[in-house]
């Protein structure tokens, strides 16, 4: 198959939701209609418990898991399709954000009686950012829920979406009857004894024919016509440029549990969604029909057995073809690599793998020489952009417990960091170091990783930190910079990239600093310009 061909058969996307939506039913599901697994169950939950705060090796266990899903893929009407798996659990948030830079496309998943809840709110907002192609799917349609129109609301409201349905509920809980295929124009019966998961779709063109009362009978089939004329009243129509773009997104119901609306989702999604697309780099915008490879590391995993400590980096193939064997070069060192054993991803295995294409991932082993935002090349100089840090939430200083064990320590911070489980500042005035996290557990995740992959002890001390801004002076020379400088200096500190950092210690000591020094921008990302 040509190099073109094969572009074009490729679907990168993400699902994203706030834990407990149905992700990780849904994604097995999509997964059966590709035939990539044979039964249900086959997907591994990775959801990290918060019961396992205090049980180390369940973390161990639970982040083993979520290398086996970490990018699923399987064929659907002769399409290639990656799954990136993206964790809902908000203490790995980050993991997710840069995630979303090697996605193609998203769909989100909402519980239909929770609504839009607030890791879906944060996960969008980056979405949108980069106008990432967005589908909706509404789930557990099987349940008693929001209504759909208020639904519908909501997602306009709270995530700034401009929605159109491309499929109407009929009823919902035990009411539940099936759904009314907009986009297909055809009905998908709910079967009503025993939720089961066979479906039944009849074509449907003309939604005002008597067959419709006969099938759903009167009640049902009025509000549904109801229904129908309001959607086509209120809702623009699909437009699939405008789709592409992030300025529109489609809507889908359904029960990802009773496998219901899962293939219309699948179908519709095959058709519309994004081929891998062009990305951004320092340099220049890079097209994925570009004959040679470029690629960048979005994810780096751990290996499990601590006496290894080679490591897993996920590189998605942004153009060109990435080939077994043969050297490139890695950007950030100025140094040719080769790779002898390059994993693809299949369903829930991995193998070796001769040839990826754009829009693939391609896992590599590493000894410790690359980071998160490194960029693979033929040997053009490119840095990809687009993977920025967050400020973290928690911040606590990291302090050596065992004097003999200072290098071990330096360099476990070092690649753990690399591997974008946390985020290191070193403080101006006494070099002293500060872990930054988004969520408690990963203090829990790095003491334990340090000890046992590391042989170094660490203990941590609080340091209270409202926010860390990136600082972004109009001019370095200003008076008004260097009084910053001066006066701050106890709040400053370097990230791992050298860039500088103000450590504000409360919403009113941001607010204050900002006010006094205007010339100084304070921003929340490392990424800015
Ligand atoms: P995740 O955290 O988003 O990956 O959510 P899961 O896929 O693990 O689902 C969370 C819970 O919701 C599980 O108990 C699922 O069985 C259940 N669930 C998922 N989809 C449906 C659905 O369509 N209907 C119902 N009733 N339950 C569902």
């Amino acid at each position: 198959m040509s190099f073109e061909k094969e572009i074009l058969k490729r679907r990168t996307f993400g699902i994203i939701s706030h834990p407990d939506a149905g992700k990780t039913t849904l994604t097995e599901k999509l997964l059966l209609f590709g035939g990539a697994i044979q039964e249900a169950g086959a997907v591994k939950n990775n959801k990290i418990k918060k019961s396992a705060t205090s049980d180390f090796m369940e973390i161990e266990r639970q982040r083993g898991i979520s290398v086996a899903t970490s990018v699923l893929a399987f064929l659907y009407k002769d399409k290639k399709i990656n799954i990136l798996d993206t964790p809902g659990h908000k203490d790995f948030a980050e993991d997710t954000f840069r995630t979303l830079t090697a996605v193609d496309s998203v769909i989100v998943v909402i519980d239909v009686a929770k609504g839009v809840e607030e890791q879906t709110e944060k996960l969008v907002e980056v979405c949108r950012m980069r106008n990432i192609p967005i589908i909706v799917f509404i789930n557990k349609m099987d349940r008693e829920g929001k209504d759909a129109f208020d639904l519908l609301d909501e997602l306009e409201q709270k995530l700034g979406l401009i929605v159109t349905p491309l499929s109407f509920p009929i009823g919902m809980g035990y009411d539940f009857k099936g759904i009314y295929n907009i986009y297909e124009k055809n009905l998908n019966l709910f079967s009503g004894d025993s939720k089961k998961n066979i479906e039944d779709t009849i074509a449907f063109d003309d939604i005002e024919s008597p067959e419709l009362e006969k099938i759903i009978g009167t009640k049902a089939a009025e509000s549904l016509r109801n229904d129908l004329e309001l959607v086509h009243g209120v809702y623009p129509n699909f437009d699939k440029k405008r789709y592409l773009a992030g300025e529109q997104q489609p809507v889908f119901f359904g029960s990802a549990l009773n496998n219901f609306g899962v293939r219309e989702l699948l179908d519709c999604f095959v058709e519309i969604a994004p081929t891998p697309k062009p990305k951004m780099a320092e340099e220049r915008l890079v097209k994925a029909n570009e004959k040679d490879f470029t690629g960048f590391v979005f994810k780096i995993h751990a290996n499990m057995d601590p006496k290894h400590r080679d490591r897993l980096a996920f590189v998605k193939v942004v153009s060109g073809t990435f080939e077994r064997n043969k050297p490139y070069l890695h950007v950030r060192h100025n140094k040719n690599l080769k790779f002898s054993s390059p994993n693809a991803f299949f369903a829930e295995k991995k193998e070796i793998v001769d040839i990826s294409y754009p829009g693939d991932i391609v896992g590599l082993h590493d000894t410790g020489s690359f980071k998160i935002g490194d960029t693979l090349t033929e040997g053009e100089i490119l840095q990809y952009k687009g993977i920025p840090s967050f400020s973290p939430e928690h911040f606590r200083y990291i302090n050596n417990a065992d004097p003999m064990k200072a290098k071990q320590l330096n360099k476990g911070i070092d690649q753990l960091m690399d591997e974008g489980v946390a985020q290191l500042f070193t403080l101006e005035i006494n070099n002293r170091k500060i872990i930054g996290t988004v969520g408690a557990l990963q203090f829990e995740v790095i003491q334990y990783r340090l000890e046992h992959e590391y042989g170094a002890k660490c203990t941590y001390e609080n340091f209270p930190v409202y926010k860390a801004c990136w600082v972004d002076p109009k001019d370095k020379k200003s008076e008004e910079y260097m009084e910053f400088i001066r006066v701050k200096q106890k709040f400053l500190a370097k990230d791992k990239r050298g860039q500088l950092v103000f450590l504000a210690d409360s919403f009113f000591s941001l607010q204050m600093t900002q006010q006094k020094y205007p010339s100084v921008k304070l921003h929340f990302t490392s990424e800015f310009n």
